[in-house]
């Protein structure tokens, strides 16, 4: 992606004004709601192996707290961009709306490339960034998360310099820690699951039985594992899952007609969700370009890897089969690609919906740490359950009442509950 050509913020703040419009919101919610709230930008000095000091930069972005206190993960990239993480606390902003879980909008970030760093050096970067933030953030104001490039350890680390800081035991003030440590079972089944609580609503107002359905999925990492799992359990057949391959850096999708196997797969699997293609030959596997995820003749396609593989190019070969397309990944269709979906009459379930089961059990994460009372997997994948339903139910109705496509009808809930929790407190 050309990051010159391409910045997110202003696709989010374009995104914004169009439903304002719709909502015909005034100037002063606008100006609220188009920008940030609250913005850290910092440096963090870390004494690397070899003794010498580099200094990274990082960032926390609040777009909205006026529901809540605010969630987010933050990332650890090269390229991060100050941009890019005010886009995306705007976009958690609307996902935290849209499902209705009391929380606002943030996201983080650091200037690195953990691939060069050591153990140790990340630590120094975890610790330093929680050290300018320990004020800031907290259970009850902000609350952090892993994203790109960050994982449970990275948020242990923080944890224990927040919790050394501020003299006590706070282990609400950050999500996606490890089970034992206050993380939440069903966290690892939380966002795949909640793609497919979305799907069979889809097919259920469609009168269609998921026993009687195909499907093809992009991706076979968290998301699509867990999708495809469920998936098969309501009895689909998943007859498609793409991967990328390190060694040969292309993707391949693989494909058995009769439905692919996760009891056959997931053992050659690696941990970044790489099929083994060898392997899976043998297993009578059709193995064929990593594009043809897209072109197969099912009624469901699950995009799960990537931004922008549904795009003007790629649109074209989606196959009039296809009813449902739910959107696993962030931002996995452009804008141009969107209108041709809306226009073929395509149920589109938007990304800040479908995988919004993700947010929905860290929010789960922080209740259990706040009481320090911990429920059972079960009853966490059923309020997830119900959360994602009530959701998914409430868009479906708006769509239909008011004629809107469905990412319109769900940016409309979501932005409407923020600007009346802004105009409640007498923000705007
Ligand atoms: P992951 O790293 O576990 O898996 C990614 C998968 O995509 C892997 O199987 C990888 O091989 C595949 N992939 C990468 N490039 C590809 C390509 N060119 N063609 C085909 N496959 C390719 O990631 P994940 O956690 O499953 O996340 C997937 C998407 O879902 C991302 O957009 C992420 O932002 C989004 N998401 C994830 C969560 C979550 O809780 N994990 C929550 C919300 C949104």
């Amino acid at each position: 992606m050309n990051q010159k050509a391409y910045n997110p913020f202003d696709t989010a703040k374009a995104q914004f004004d169009k439903v304002a419009e719709m909502l015909e919101l005034d100037n002063g919610t606008r100006a609220l709601l188009r920008n940030t709230m609250k913005e850290y930008h910092f440096n963090i000095p870390v004494r690397m192996d070899d003794g010498t000091v580099t200094v990274f930069r990082g960032f926390r972005v609040v777009h909205n707290d006026a529901r809540g206190p605010a969630k987010g993960g933050i990332r650890f990239h090269p390229q991060e961009t100050i941009d890019t993480v005010r886009a995306l606390s705007m976009w958690m902003t609307w996902k935290c709306a849209v499902v209705d879980i009391p929380l606002g909008g943030a996201k983080g970030g650091v200037i690195c490339d953990p691939h060069h760093l050591s153990s140790r050096e990340q630590e120094q970067i975890c610790r330093g960034w929680m050290r300018q933030l320990s004020r800031d953030v907290g259970p009850l104001q902000d609350v952090p998360a892993p994203d790109v490039m960050t994982n449970s350890q990275h948020m242990l680390w923080m944890l224990d310099e927040y919790e050394t800081l501020r003299n006590g035991r706070y282990p609400g003030v950050i999500t996606g820690k490890p089970v034992g440590m206050g993380g939440s079972l069903g966290r690892t089944e939380a966002t795949g699951y909640g793609v497919m609580y979305t799907v069979r609503e889809a097919l259920k107002e469609m009168n269609i039985r998921p026993e009687d359905t195909t499907a093809s999925f992009q991706g076979f990492g968290n998301v699509s594992q867990y999708a495809i799992r469920l998936y098969q359990q309501m009895g689909g057949t998943a007859v498609a899952a793409s991967c990328w391959d390190q060694n040969d850096q292309r993707s391949y999708t693989f494909r058995k007609s009769g439905g692919i196997d996760m009891e056959e797969l997931m053992p050659i699997t690696d941990k970044f969700g790489a099929i083994d293609r060898k392997k899976a030959e043998k297993l009578g596997y059709e193995i064929l370009d990593g594009g043809e995820w897209i072109t197969q003749d099912v009624d469901i396609l699950v995009p799960a890897a990537l931004e922008n593989e549904i795009n003007a190019e790629t649109v074209t070969s989606i196959k009039d089969s296809v009813k449902i397309i739910a959107e696993g990944a962030n931002g996995p269709t452009t804008i141009e690609a969107d209108k041709v979906l809306h226009e073929r009459g395509i149920f589109v379930i938007p990304d800040f919906l479908a995988n919004a089961g993700g947010v929905t059990c860290s929010y789960f994460e922080q209740v259990q740490c706040n009481m320090n009372y911990y429920w059972e997997k079960d009853e966490v994948l059923g309020k997830l359950d119900t959360k994602m339903t009530a959701a998914f139910i409430a868009v479906s109705e708006l769509a239909k009442q008011k004629n809107l496509y469905m990412r319109d009808a769900a940016y409309v809930i979501a932005i409407d509950r923020v600007a009346q929790a802004c105009k409640n407190r007498g923000w705007a």
